[in-house]
Formats: C-alpha cells, structure tokens, sequence
C-alpha cells in the first residue's frame, strides 16, 4: 500500500511570501494500482509527484509504501523524454539498468516488445516524438519499478500515436503489478487508463473527488463507455472539472 499524507508544502516566493502549492492531501493506493491524478494546471500534480517520488523533501507529511519510505525502484516519466542525446537507445535504457547480461536482455526485450528492435543503436536526435516516448517508456520499466510516477508522459501527441504509448503502458503495467500514480488534465485519458481517478481542485491541490472506474478493460480513449463516463462527469461536477481540458487530442502530428 502506498500512503500519501501531505499537510503542507509550500515554495518561498521571490517576495519572501510563502506559495502553498498543496494542502491538506492524503490519499492511498493499493499494490498494482493504476492512479489517475487529474487537475487545473497549476494545482500542484508535478509538486505532488516529486513529493511522492523522494525528488523533493522540503515537506511537511510523508510518503510510505508497505509501511516504510519508498526509496528504490521509483521510475519517472516526465513530458518531455528526458533521453541522453549523446547515448544510443539501448545505452539510454541501460543508463538505469543494472550492469548484468541479465539486465542488457531486459533492456533489449523491453526496447523489442516497445516496436524499437531495429532502432537499439540510433540516437535519440533520429527517432520521431513516439519513439523517443516509446524509449522512456522501457526505460521507465526496465528496473520493474515498485512505483512508477509519470507526469503527463504522452501530451502533445496526436491522437493515434498517444493510443499506441497507452496500450503499451497497460500492458507493462500488467505484467509487472507496478503502483502507478498518473498525472494528466485530459479526463479522457485519466477515465482509459485509470482504476481510479484522483480530482484536485485549483491551487492549493486538495483531493475533491476519488472515482473508481469500473469499465471493463480493454479500453480506449475513444471507448463510448469512456465518452459517456466523461460526460456523466462533467454534468455532475461542473465546477470541480472547470479547467481540465476537454480530453481532444491535440499537438504536433507524428507518424510514430
Ligand atoms: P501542476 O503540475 O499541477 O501544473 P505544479 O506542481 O507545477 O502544478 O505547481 C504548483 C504551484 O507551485 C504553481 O503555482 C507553481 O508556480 C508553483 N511552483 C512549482 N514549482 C515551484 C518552484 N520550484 N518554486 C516556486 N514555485 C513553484
Ligand atoms: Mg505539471
């Protein structure tokens, strides 16, 4: 079980004020739970998530898994793919991969069920935005993170490629029993993917709702169950949802 119990944290703004990003915020989530995370911008989704990944420590709360602070086998997923550009795709992935045989076969069967075989020695600055997704990705899993923490890993993607990276997350993420926290502010997105769904309300974040989903997987963004949900959603909670985006897909076109 994953504990999240975050009285305060708070940025020194540059007038000497105090910033309360958050307040007030506990949640759970169970082993092998997939968490949706969905809010304004601005509420404090990143904040929380480098909170809940040990990358920031100026807090007032904790964080526990299984009872203790969870310290290994954390993996991130940010927007942007954050790859080496001076590393190959398979060096990018063994950069945090053990040093064993084991792991450099991990690491390939990984990039492999990730559709990127015959690219394992391109560099990151040749490989289209999915791609380079699609290597953060494996690279997220290849140490079979207890916990993974990704923060609107597939935005500004077009709508197929953003499809295909949500499809491989769920079945990574069912192979290997990972808790996953997921941040996004596409409701749509949060509903395809989520077991449940997390709601902030604007700065500072507090937890106003916590959905359980209950559609049957297999889903897609596109699902009519999922469009349906979104709109039951948005009648009912108006104004805990003003400011999420509307879940249309938007952004840079890319063939990946
Ligand atoms: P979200 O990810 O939901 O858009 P963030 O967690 O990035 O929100 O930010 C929450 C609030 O905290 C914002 O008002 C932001 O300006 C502020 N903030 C975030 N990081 C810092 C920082 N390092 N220093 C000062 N203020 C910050
Ligand atoms: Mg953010």
């Amino acid at each position: 079980m994953l504990e999240v119990e975050i009285n305060r944290k708070s940025y020194p703004d540059r007038g000497g004020q105090v910033h309360i990003a958050l307040s007030g915020l506990s949640f759970r989530a169970r082993r092998g739970e997939l968490v949706c995370i969905v809010g304004p911008s601005g509420c404090g989704k990143s904040t929380l998530l480098n909170v809940v990944g040990g990358l920031d420590h100026d807090v007032d709360g904790g964080v526990t898994m299984g009872g203790v602070v969870p310290e290994h086998s954390i993996g991130f997923m940010f927007q942007e793919p954050r790859l080496m550009p001076w590393l190959t795709v398979l060096d990018n992935v063994m950069l945090v991969a053990g040093h064993t045989a084991d792991d450099r076969r991990r690491a390939r069967e990984l990039l492999t069920a990730m559709e990127l075989g015959d690219v394992l020695h391109a560099y990151p600055g040749s490989l289209s935005g999915g791609m380079q997704r699609r290597v953060a990705l494996a690279r997220a899993f290849v140490i079979d993170p207890v916990l993974l923490l990704m923060d609107e890993p597939f935005v500004s993607l077009d709508a197929p490629t953003a499809n295909r990276l949500r499809n491989m997350l769920i079945t990574l993420w069912q192979r290997c029993n990972t808790t996953v926290l997921f941040v996004t502010h596409d409701l749509r997105e949060a509903l395809s993917l989520g077991d449940r769904v997390c709601f902030l309300s604007g700065a500072p974040g507090q937890l106003v709702l916590d959905l359980p989903v209950k559609l049957p997987r297999p889903r897609s963004a596109d699902d009519p169950a999922v469009l349906a949900l979104q709109s039951e959603l948005l009648q009912e909670h108006p104004e805990l949802l003003a400011g999420l985006a509307s879940g249309k897909d938007t952004g840079e076109n890319d063939n990946a």
